[in-house]
């Protein structure tokens, strides 16, 4: 059973500290149920991992216990499961607690991480998988497994190499997965008592009450023992109750039904930012701006180097500067960054020199006639190594109740596509300018209709 946790946050070697476990030394810890080892297969000033291997040994497992055959043979030592929970609150207690002695402010912070479950069962699928963890912001891609390669008719199995990015405290991520991996494998042969309703309530603070599985997570946390299902709900309503001062504050909010659409936008600026961490890209020129969304989070992240948003509407680029100004940066920080005046569907030598060019919402802004215009600027012309580019999902609009059947969600949008207009238009373009290119999902997934916003990651 192996779970990595990599930061791109520099220095990354930070990792260390947080974890209180020396990236240069191998350890181990022994608990009742087999052995942990932390590791780290990389650490360099640039990306670090660490590593926590659990050796559960099956034997200790059901000794004594009058075990049968079957008990031995069970993929426990395989997949992470509430035993991996224990580890991680046996192992790292400190970073989990959110403490760090050396770097105190550093554990509060949150750094660019991502964690990867080799082996994690997904009792539910990946709807499921994603419906935990999209909430909470993080982005979740998974790889699903065939039963057995030998009879491809017998489906997939319920396993899945999963990763979860997110800019995150290192305290908030071990908290997530402390929780949520026994939710997800939902093995129902372990004990559980009132104990666990504390641990849950303790692991789960300022974001259970909050979850939209919040009543899913707790039943299946506590093996679907009604009782503690029950208080631990209960217990959950009254953190809910907002006290009188808070709420004004969130009728403000509500009002504004805006919640979703910034959580949503959260996401996707996510999701962009963790590609190009992916891809390494750190001279970044995002094409059609606007207000800058994406330009400020860039600008807070000093591992992008140089920063450049072009817009045709001088109006935005002017919003886009006020919104950027009131950022507190060092003076330095600001030479990364270069607001551009200019039109997509036109060459420009100013696009050329990037190492990704980013096009958020907005090829769907473009007359149709003129999008193989556009296609040659993007990638004969500017060719950067990378292209983050999203556009909406048109199948997911039957689930925003306040959109009316077949309206498109922007009274400036030529054009919304299905997924397979997408993914037809990105494999062509793909094709066309030599380019490789992967989909995905941005956004709660839905069986159905898939997810709100899909995005293409092209490489060349
Ligand atoms: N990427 C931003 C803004 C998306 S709205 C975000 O995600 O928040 C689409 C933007 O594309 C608008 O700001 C619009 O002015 C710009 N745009 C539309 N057509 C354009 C063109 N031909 N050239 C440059 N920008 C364009």
């Amino acid at each position: 059973m192996l779970l990595t946790i990599a930061t791109t946050h520099t220095p990354a070697t930070e990792l260390g500290f947080l974890l209180h476990k020396h990236p240069e030394r191998c350890q181990s810890f022994s608990l009742t149920f087999g052995q942990a080892y932390v590791f780290y297969p990389e650490a360099q000033p640039e990306r670090c991992t660490a590593a926590l291997l659990l050796d559960v040994d099956p034997v200790k497992l059901v000794r004594g216990k009058g075990a049968r055959l079957e008990q031995y043979v069970s993929d426990r030592p395989y997949v992470a499961s509430s035993f991996l929970s224990v580890a991680i609150a046996q192992v790292f207690s400190t970073a989990l607690a959110g403490r760090c002695k050396d770097k105190p402010e550093l554990a509060q912070t949150p750094i660019p991480l991502v964690a990867k479950i080799s082996v994690l069962p997904c009792r539910g699928g990946e709807s499921f998988l994603r419906l935990l963890f999209e909430p909470l912001g993080y982005t979740v891609s998974a790889q699903s497994y065939p039963l057995d390669e030998e009879f491809p008719d017998w489906g997939q199995s319920q396993y899945f190499t999963v990763e979860l990015q997110h800019t995150i405290t290192l305290s908030d991520l071990l908290s997530h997965l402390y929780v949520l991996i026994p939710v997800l494998d939902d093995d129902k042969h372990y004990w559980v008592n009132d104990d666990e309703i504390e641990k849950l309530l303790r692991h789960g603070e300022g974001w259970l009450t909050t979850h939209p599985a919040r009543s899913q997570i707790t039943r299946r946390y506590l093996k679907r023992q009604h009782r503690l299902t029950r208080e631990a709900l209960a217990q959950l309503a009254e953190e809910d109750n907002p006290d009188p001062d808070s709420v004004e504050e969130s009728h403000a909010e509500e009002e504004a039904i805006i919640e979703k659409p910034i959580s949503l936008n959260q996401q996707r600026m996510n999701a962009v930012i963790a590609a190009l961490k992916q891809s390494t890209a750190q001279r970044v020129i995002d094409l059609g701006c606007g207000q800058g969304n994406l330009l400020k989070m860039l600008l807070q992240d000093s591992f992008f180097t140089k920063i450049t948003g072009v817009d045709v509407s001088h109006r935005s680029l002017e919003i886009a500067q006020e919104r950027l100004d009131r950022l507190r940066l060092l003076r330095n920080q600001w030479e990364r960054l270069q607001l551009i005046q200019s039109a997509l569907t036109y060459q420009d030598k100013r696009f050329k020199d990037y190492d990704a060019a980013t096009v958020i919402e907005v090829i769907e802004h473009l007359d149709l006639p003129r999008l193989s215009a556009f296609e040659r600027v993007l990638f004969e012309f500017a060719r950067p190594k990378t292209i983050v580019l999203t556009t909406p999902n048109i199948e997911y609009n039957v689930k925003f109740t306040n959109l009316p059947a077949g309206k498109l969600r922007h009274k400036d949008h030529r054009f919304e596509w299905t997924r397979l207009e997408f993914q037809t238009w990105g494999n062509n373009a793909a094709e066309k300018f030599g380019y490789t290119v992967q989909f995905q999902n941005v956004g709660v997934e839905d069986i159905d209709v898939g997810s709100p916003t899909q995005m293409a990651v092209f490489s060349c």
